[in-house]
């Protein structure tokens, strides 16, 4: 079981900002914005590249739901930025999909 799905389940503890009947949403615990958000879908998927077309619905709904969380969190005006990292190269270290939602300071890019 990944650390997200026990978070989901609500083994260990999370800060929740917002969560429907597929994913959750959270504040990630070590954040690299004063903004920092994970979204996450509730089924174990390992990372994007993995995904198929029957997780388009999903993946449209987490990207739409980003938008009502950018709001919640007041960084819609201000800027925020989605980054998904597939693999080695990109850091990821969490292999259960997730959307970071990133805010409240200006961002550099190209990231590094
Ligand atoms: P990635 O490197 O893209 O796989 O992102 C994984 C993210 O999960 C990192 O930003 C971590 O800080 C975050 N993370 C790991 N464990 C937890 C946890 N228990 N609660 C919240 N965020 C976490």
């Amino acid at each position: 079981m990944t650390i997200f799905e026990k978070i989901i389940h609500r083994e260990i503890p999370a800060k929740i900002v917002h969560e429907t009947d597929d994913f959750i949403a959270f504040h990630d615990a070590n954040p690299q914005a004063p903004v920092h958000v994970l979204i996450v879908p509730k089924r174990a998927i390992p990372r994007i590249g993995e995904t198929s077309e029957a997780d388009a619905e999903l993946l449209g709904r987490m990207l739409l739901a980003s938008k009502e969380i950018a709001r919640k969190l007041s960084v819609f005006e201000s800027g925020y930025r989605l980054v998904i990292n597939h693999g080695p190269d990109a850091g990821e270290s969490v292999p259960h999909l997730h959307i970071h939602l990133l805010g409240q300071r200006q961002l550099q890019w190209p990231p590094g």
